[in-house]
């Protein structure tokens, strides 16, 4: 396995070193990135198939402790790594990760969250319900301390019905976008992606995989 990372990253060496040298700055950085795109995808699909760890939410308490100092590690290498090459590592592993975790056996997420909620959400939360929008806002969310931002405050989820979402097609796009790992230059979001890491299959396994494509070596952390 490690061979292939090295093969990886001598092919980024070769190609920043001989052909970009002659280029100028701007297209220099494009082709760059194309090209540690192009060793990164070589790379993972055709040399080395993807090992998601199988897993229950319920071990990941454990899994992260056991992880506590070398994710402090991790924290400090992404730090020194280029942005995109960190975005792009990602939005290969991204896909391949949640192919392969069903959330209708999880839903950890709606257990722990407190999904914010625009006034248009409210009121079809409220629907949803039979409430009216102040019925609502008054048994089921709060305001944020110095925001006009209103989540909803019950753990788990009242709409959490045996790990589904009991009104999956009208939730709110707060619980729609998470775990929020395709934002731009996610190393600048770190903290958060840790955060979820303790609670989500799908960022424990992401973090994990990053840290194998990136080279990061665990026994030294
Ligand atoms: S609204 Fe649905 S998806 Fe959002 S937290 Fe509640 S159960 Fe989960
Ligand atoms: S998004 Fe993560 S925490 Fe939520 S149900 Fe899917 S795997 Fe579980």
């Amino acid at each position: 396995m490690m061979e292939f990372v090295n093969l990886r990253f001598h092919l980024n060496i070769f190609f920043d070193t001989s052909i970009l040298m002659k280029l100028n700055r701007g297209l220099k950085n494009e082709l760059k990135n194309s090209y540690l795109l192009i060793g990164f995808l070589f790379d993972f699909f055709i040399f080395r198939p993807m090992k998601i760890v199988e897993m229950h939410p319920e071990n990941l308490p454990a899994l992260v402790t056991e992880k506590a100092a070398e994710n402090q590690s991790f924290r400090n290498f992404i730090h020194a790594l280029p942005s995109k090459q960190i975005d792009f590592t990602l939005d290969v592993i991204i896909p391949e990760v949640e192919k392969n975790i069903d959330c209708t056996q999880c839903g950890n997420c709606c257990r722990h969250l407190q999904p914010g909620l625009s006034a248009e959400e409210i009121s079809i939360l409220a629907s949803k319900k039979s409430m009216s929008n102040e019925d609502f806002k008054n048994q089921f969310t709060a305001q944020e301390k110095g925001t006009m931002i209103q989540y909803m405050t019950a753990r788990p989820c009242v709409f959490l019905d045996h790990n589904i979402c009991s009104i999956y097609e009208s939730r709110p796009h707060s619980c729609k976008d998470f775990p929020y790992l395709d934002e731009a230059r996610i190393k600048l979001y770190w903290k958060r992606v840790m955060e979820f890491y303790k609670i989500c299959p799908i960022v424990f396994n992401t973090v994990e995989l990053l840290k194998k494509e990136v080279g990061f070596n665990s026994s030294s952390a």
